[in-house]
């Protein structure tokens, strides 16, 4: 897309922190400077999010998430890793090409990714009712 920022990244025309590619994929870090080793994970293609991409789209970055994901922490001292994402605006996405966050992590490295929430405002079984499949 001619607008889109990690289009340009993935094709080249913006210079990226490129930590791994395929054909299909790229991972390269995020510039937020927010944690140490905060990689994305992109489809080559674009594609807006979750509700927008293939399945095939999203199990090529998925197994690229995994590939790095094994490479933070066979090679790189890590011990684990938080994945994240946005899918939508409603949801924070900030960037409208799919990305999946990771974030490497070492016990006692005093990193909270996990979101802060507010409570559940309804009761849990007419949840269960509107949202089973
Ligand atoms: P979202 O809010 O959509 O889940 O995440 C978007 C991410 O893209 C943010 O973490 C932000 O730091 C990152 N980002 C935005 N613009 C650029 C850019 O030009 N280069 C890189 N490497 N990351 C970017
Ligand atoms: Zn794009």
């Amino acid at each position: 897309m001619d607008d889109c920022i990690f289009c340009k990244i993935a094709s080249g025309e913006i210079q990226g922190l490129r930590i791994y590619e395929n054909e299909e994929t790229l991972a390269f870090m995020d510039i937020a400077k927010d944690v140490d080793g905060h990689i994305l994970v992109i489809p080559k293609a674009h594609c807006k999010n979750i509700l927008d991409c293939d399945p095939e789209t999203l199990s090529a970055v998925m197994q690229t998430v995994k590939i790095v994901a094994d490479h933070l922490v066979e090679n790189c001292g890590y011990e684990g890793v938080n994945l994240l994402n946005a899918s939508d605006e409603s949801a924070g996405q900030s960037v409208p090409h799919f990305h999946i966050h990771i974030i490497p992590r070492k016990r006692d490295d005093g990193i909270d990714a996990w979101p802060k929430f507010e409570g559940a405002k309804e009761d849990i079984h007419s949840v269960f009712e509107k949202l089973k499949m």
